[in-house]
């Protein structure tokens, strides 16, 4: 426990880094007591003996204790940054990866006309749609999700940002108005049921719907590849994010539905985790 006297920053971090462990204790106790405070990371390094009050100290100590149990940073702070927008998170939806900014990048160097119709598929907070609304302001964005949530989540995320962007539910194409796109994309649940992962880190606390597609991780993909073409105009774009591992499975499930062009993508990591046709 920590002592109910003012307790300057800099101890209160470094105390908090040690218990919290993990990849980027450090980054987690200031981002934590930054939202507390209201205080900047860059001022706790500029004044480290800063005094920050009880009430306060405690209020941190309990983001600390979740931090502990492994809640998502994400959770605790309400928000995650995504293509520079800061996007309101919630244990209803997927929290944006930096991963799938390539999917971002990826769209905006394709060969779209002016005013592209595009459509984000379990858009979840609204990331992918967002961050192409405010980078083409021409484009006519949509974006769907399955989970109400998810879509009152992205709708009040377009707002905050001013983004036209407009949003549905409907589980992948089932419920749209119809429409024909020049690109749909989509980072749907690739993960296969039985993976690891899904008992380490984040993916603890987030929706299972949001990751999990069958046995081989491509339910979601299969079905996203089959129905597309029936939404895209001609010479129209499907860019789809998957695992690491899937891209020659993915590739294979695009050539069989007759799309051209197919070709995956690498992310940061240098893996094949996009891919488009
Ligand atoms: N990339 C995420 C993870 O591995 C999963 C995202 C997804 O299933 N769409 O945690």
């Amino acid at each position: 426990m920590i002592s109910k006297s003012s307790l300057t920053c800099e101890s209160l971090i470094r105390k908090a880094a040690e218990r919290i462990g993990g990849d980027s204790p450090r980054l987690d106790a200031e981002l934590l007591l930054s939202h507390i405070t209201g205080l900047s990371r860059t001022s706790f390094r500029a004044w480290p003996e800063r005094l920050i009050t009880p009430e306060q100290t405690e209020s941190f100590e309990r983001l600390v204790l979740d931090r502990i149990t492994g809640r998502p940073i994400a959770h605790l702070l309400g928000h995650q940054e995504f293509w520079s927008l800061p996007l309101r998170v919630s244990s209803s939806t997927l929290i944006p990866r930096p991963d799938t900014e390539c999917l971002v990048e990826q769209a905006l160097t394709l060969d779209l006309p002016e005013s592209a119709n595009v459509l984000d598929l379990g858009t979840g907070t609204g990331a992918i749609a967002l961050a192409l609304a405010s980078e083409r302001p021409n484009w006519q964005v949509t974006a769907c999700d399955v989970v109400e949530e998810a879509v009152e989540l992205a709708k009040s995320n377009a707002r905050e940002h001013g983004l036209p962007v407009q949003v549905f539910q409907s589980s992948w194409f089932a419920s749209l108005p119809p429409g024909r796109f020049d690109l749909i994309v989509s980072n749907p649940p690739y993960i296969a049921a039985d993976d690891h992962h899904l008992g380490e880190g984040d993916v603890r606390f987030e929706p299972t719907s949001a990751l999990v597609a069958g046995q081989d991780g491509l339910d979601d993909l299969r079905l996203i590849v089959d129905q597309a073409p029936d939404w895209l105009n001609t010479g129209g774009w499907l860019l789809v994010e998957h695992g690491y591992d899937q891209a020659n499975a993915v590739q294979a499930l695009f050539r069989d539905r007759g799309f051209g062009a197919v070709e995956s993508r690498k992310d940061y990591g240098n893996h094949k985790r996009m891919t488009l046709g």
